[in-house]
């Protein structure tokens, strides 16, 4: 008989580990929140979306190329090629070239979630919040001290300080890794009172990024829906802030940069990442944890450095090892 896995979290990291182990384990994904996606996630406000989280992605190596090449091919993940900027309050635009493809999800970031699913079996809306071991087999539990069956394997792929939670192993496990916070800004601006340009990088300011989220490939250009995000450091500083006052401070942020008027903002939205990105993990990083014994381990961006390759990476990495041990 196959072993059985669950896995905690159905982002991009969750996924890649049941694709590649489904035909060596019975897996079970259990994903909190109402739809796949994880930090690639698209929030949708009547018509219109914003890919509040991952904004593009680049693909490295052959195994994470290898993984896109047929959603290419189906027009599921797409080359993103904007006229991009870099904006600072004292300086003037300077346009800023890319050298390497980047990429998007069609028709939302979490595109690519929802094209590499099918197959799989995942049970939304199930946040596990405890685990107990019994007689050499794992029992999970959600919110509601449901018992959500037994397992021989447990893996959580939820960012570190949800793993750290969640699985009882030994506080030094975590040395090494972090994540950091971000404000997500999303705009409802029509096309004709913006830029010219479609993103821009910014510098000395609260924000850190803007995004034309429409003029991605495969959206509605008549949508208008900007996204920006903060930087990690004033998220931090202001965290428990006021809500409605972290949104009006971003947007007037976003107004001054841009010139946009603040009359052609039409609706703002504000989401808090408190595990946003993922620190650079030094030292040669194996890019999962493995208790193999306990039949625990985790997999995640946050295990090599926070990007969307990284969660990629280290679910393809744990996937292998894992095949050598079931
Ligand atoms: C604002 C922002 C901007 C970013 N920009 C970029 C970018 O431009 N380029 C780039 O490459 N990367 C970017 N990233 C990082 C990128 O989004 C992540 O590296 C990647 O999506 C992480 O995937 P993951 O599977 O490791 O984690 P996640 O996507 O976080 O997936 C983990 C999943 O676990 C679920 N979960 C957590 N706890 C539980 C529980 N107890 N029970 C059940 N489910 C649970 C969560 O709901 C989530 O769906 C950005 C991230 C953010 C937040």
């Amino acid at each position: 008989m196959k072993p059985s896995i669950a896995i905690i979290g159905a982002g991009l990291a969750g996924l890649t580990l049941a694709r590649e182990l489904r035909a060596h384990a019975e897996i079970t994904l259990f994903e909190k929140a109402r739809g796949l996606g994880g930090r690639m996630s698209t929030r949708r406000r009547d018509q219109h979306r914003w890919d509040h989280g991952a904004q593009f992605f680049t693909a490295r190596s052959r195994a994470f190329k290898a993984l896109l090449k047929p959603f290419i091919e189906t027009g599921a993940v797409v080359e993103w090629q904007p006229n991009i900027t870099t904006l600072s309050p004292d300086q003037a635009p300077y346009k800023r070239p890319w050298f390497e493809p980047h990429y998007v999800a069609a028709p939302g970031m979490n595109g690519l979630l929802k094209a590499m699913s099918p197959g799989l079996n995942i049970t939304l809306q199930t946040r596990v919040e405890t685990l107990e071991q019994q007689n050499g087999q794992w029992r999970l539990f959600d919110d509601q001290g449901k018992c959500l069956g037994e397992f021989d394997w447990v893996i959580s792929s939820a960012p570190l300080p949800q793993t750290e939670a969640l699985l009882p192993l030994a506080a030094d496990t975590w040395a090494g890794f972090d994540m950091q916070p971000c404000y997500a800004l999303m705009l409802k601006v029509d096309d004709q009172d913006l830029p010219v340009w479609d993103a821009a990088q910014v510098n000395d300011s609260p924000l850190r990024w803007i995004a034309f989220n429409h003029r991605l490939p495969g959206r509605n250009r008549n949508l208008g829906a900007v996204v920006a995000h903060s930087t990690a450091d004033w998220a931090g500083a202001h965290l428990e802030d006021d809500q409605e006052q972290v949104k009006h401070t971003l947007t007037a942020e976003f107004c001054a940069l841009t010139g946009v008027s603040p009359q052609a903002v039409q609706e703002a939205q504000l989401h808090r990442w408190r595990y946003a990105l993922a620190t650079e993990v030094e030292n040669d990083p194996v890019g999962y944890v493995l208790d193999a014994e306990r039949k625990l381990a985790a997999c995640g961006d946050w295990c090599l450095g926070g990007r969307v390759e990284a969660a990629f990476s280290s679910g393809h990495r744990l996937a292998a090892r894992l095949r050598q041990l079931l």
